[in-house]
């Protein structure tokens, strides 16, 4: 079986997701005690959120490729960025190893083509609801992508870094998750990106009437996928 590489710790609450949901899936289908080879490189989150509060792009990208060229090192195969908003350095990082590094974004795209969604929400951190990096990705392959106000978006990325990446899951929160999904759904969203790896943690499939796009589900099933096929 090949090695999956994750870099991870970004933050570690739904790098949990990850391990889970591909050992997960490998184990159903091969059974018994099986399980995914993977190797996690976790970064330090503190250092990560101070290069993004700053604007130090350049930096996140040196670290996390220094991660990417461990992984490469160590043996994986191909590798992914556990967050969708460290995406905005997959070109820094993908330049810096020579194994495939898969795009949240466009594993996402591929379901919400499967499902013939023409228009999604995107809930994010306020760097991936506001700055081009990742929404853009999906609006050329010709799916319209609406966020929240501004008000909301600044409630959002609170609720991202200072509860679920904590693990703080608060009642509130997601009542107020569902009143921002409710008020775009009547835009004629039918669907909703979860574009936050934590997002899950807070609000699931059940909470939503259109179609939920949980990124990190969605990423890990397809590393999961990878292994499979290549097994
Ligand atoms: N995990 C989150 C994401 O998917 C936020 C943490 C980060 O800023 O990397 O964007």
């Amino acid at each position: 079986m090949k090695t999956i590489g994750l870099i991870g710790g970004m933050s570690f609450e739904s790098t949990i997701t990850y391990y889970q949901v591909i050992n997960e899936v490998i184990n159903q289908k091969f059974g018994g005690l099986s399980s995914a080879k993977c190797i996690l490189y976790s970064v330090n989150f503190q250092e990560i959120e101070k290069c993004q509060k700053i604007g130090d792009w350049a930096k996140s990208a040196k670290i996390l490729s220094e991660a990417g060229l461990a992984l490469q090192k160590a043996g994986a195969d191909f590798i992914l960025i556990c967050t969708n908003t460290m995406h905005k350095v997959f070109d820094e990082v993908q330049e810096s190893i020579n194994i495939p590094l898969i795009h949240i974004a466009d594993v996402t795209f591929n379901e919400l083509e499967k499902n013939k969604i023409k228009k999604v929400i995107l809930l994010g951190t306020k760097y991936t609801m506001e700055q081009d990096f990742y929404k853009q990705r999906i609006i050329k392959k010709g799916i319209d992508v609406i966020v929240p106000d501004e008000v909301e978006r600044q409630e959002i990325n609170r609720i991202i870094f200072e509860e679920l990446c904590k693990g703080v899951i608060k009642k509130d929160s997601k009542e107020f998750f569902l009143k921002v999904i409710k008020r775009l759904e009547e835009k004629g969203a039918e669907g909703v990106i979860f574009g936050c790896t934590e997002i899950g943690l807070l609000i699931n499939k059940n909470d939503v009437k259109t179609l939920v796009f949980d990124t990190a589900l969605i990423h890990a099933k397809e590393a999961a996928l990878m292994l499979i096929e290549n097994n």
